[in-house]
């Protein structure tokens, strides 16, 4: 067995040693514990597993050492004491809910939230007693208005699917905790490598794992991360009794996908700020979103909380929906899929996809109109991006 003190190191470091238990056969590389459960020495030891007067592993729905190696490692790199994962990054937010909320609690939201949760809040909580409000991300007067008493939970992303706008978590940060509430940060667009809300007062930090911690669009699963006082008793009491868990086998290519993870977050900005920029220059291109771009209304903020700008670049064509599909169809190399954080880039028209299923009002108020087209850059040659682009650009202008 060998562990290192995550405290004592850099955050690359620990994507590629955090967590590691080594087992008596002195592998260098994690094994994956393909085990559904675990077995005793004798009788008594299994009662007091049981009991929890030892610890150990029992059972797989609980716990796996594959497992917990990625949620130690996951824990270092965001700066948290403790993380749970889970099957999927909608089980990390639904474990959260039911873990932290009971009936007759409120929760305020971001509206400019990924469209499953949208409907989790919106249509799934409410049957068992929770209510959300949704506000405009930026409005924070809108945040504060409003909090009721009953609120418990504020939720939001930043930055933003599809627009990439940007909020202030220090700000929300105090604002919830002033009204005793949890400031709830789903992370999947920026990862621990470009931010970490932990240290800009968030309580508890949500991942999709299946976006950019895998990196190469292979599996799906989730995390929860916050402090030990949080997850241990409540949110890692769900899991092991509702049973979201995540398995050993997704959890082993997730925490070989940490080891890349910075590598990877640092070559996605390159490629997504190299095509920004040559986006906001081509003709037909009406608007282009992406926070690292001086434009960008909140590239300050973005700049003092990101130590990266991220790898999804969004753009406005000005033929409106007939020219965005034209452009996705005339591509040659990008993956037509709503999938992001993939090596390879993904094209995706929001209005018809992603945000098909809310009414054409919300769209509109989201700004999320036909000609508005999201970009997940890969790890492809900028040249071949931008080439594909263009040749396609070039025809759906025609
Ligand atoms: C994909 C995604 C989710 C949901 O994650 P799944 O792993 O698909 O369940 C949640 N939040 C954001 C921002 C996402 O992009």
């Amino acid at each position: 067995m060998s562990k290192i003190d995550p405290n004592l190191y850099g955050i690359s470091t620990n994507s590629v040693r955090a967590g590691q238990h080594r087992s008596s056969e002195s592998e260098n590389s994690e094994p994956i514990f393909l085990t559904s459960s675990f077995t005793f020495e004798n009788a008594a030891e299994a009662a007091a597993k049981f009991a929890g007067d030892e610890q150990g592993n029992i059972y797989s729905r609980f716990t796996n050492p594959t497992v917990s190696t990625f949620e130690e490692r996951l824990a270092a790199m965001e700066g948290a004491e403790r993380c749970v994962a889970t099957s999927s990054g909608m089980s990390a937010i639904l474990s959260t809910c039911m873990a932290l909320l009971k009936a007759g609690d409120h929760i305020v939201s971001s509206a400019s939230i990924f469209g499953t949760t949208v409907n989790l809040f919106g249509k799934i909580l409410p049957k068992f007693g929770l209510q959300t409000s949704f506000v405009d991300l930026t409005d924070y007067q809108a945040w504060e208005d409003a909090i009721r008493p009953e609120t418990r939970l504020l939720f939001l992303e930043t930055p933003t699917n599809p627009l990439t706008e940007i909020a202030d978590i220090q700000r929300l940060a105090d604002l919830a905790h002033s009204h005793d509430c949890l400031l709830v940060v789903d992370n999947c667009f920026c990862t621990p490598i470009l931010q970490r809300p932990i240290e800009f007062g968030a309580d508890i930090v949500i991942h999709s794992a299946t976006k950019y911690l895998d990196g190469q669009g292979r599996c799906v699963g989730g995390a929860v991360l916050g402090a030990e006082s949080l997850l241990g008793k409540e949110v890692f009491g769900f899991l092991r009794t509702a049973g979201p868990s995540m398995s050993p086998f997704n959890a082993w290519v997730f925490l070989k996908g940490l080891e890349t993870l910075g590598l990877r977050m640092r070559e996605h900005c390159r490629n997504a700020g190299l095509i920004a920029e040559w986006l906001i220059q081509q003709e037909g291109v009406a608007k282009v979103f992406y926070p690292g771009l001086q434009s960008h209304p909140q590239h300050e903020l973005a700049k003092s909380q990101q130590s990266g700008f991220g790898g999804v670049v969004s753009f406005e064509l000005e033929g409106g929906r007939k020219a965005a599909w034209s452009l996705i169809d005339a591509t040659q190399l990008f993956s037509i899929t709503a999938n992001l954080g993939d090596a390879k880039t993904t094209i995706t028209h929001p209005a018809t996809t992603t945000h098909g299923r809310i009414s054409d009002e919300e769209r509109q108020s989201a700004g999320i109109n036909g000609g508005l087209i999201r970009l997940s850059v890969g790890l492809e040659e900028t040249d071949d991006i931008k080439g594909d682009l263009q040749q396609a650009l070039a025809k759906a202008l025609k």
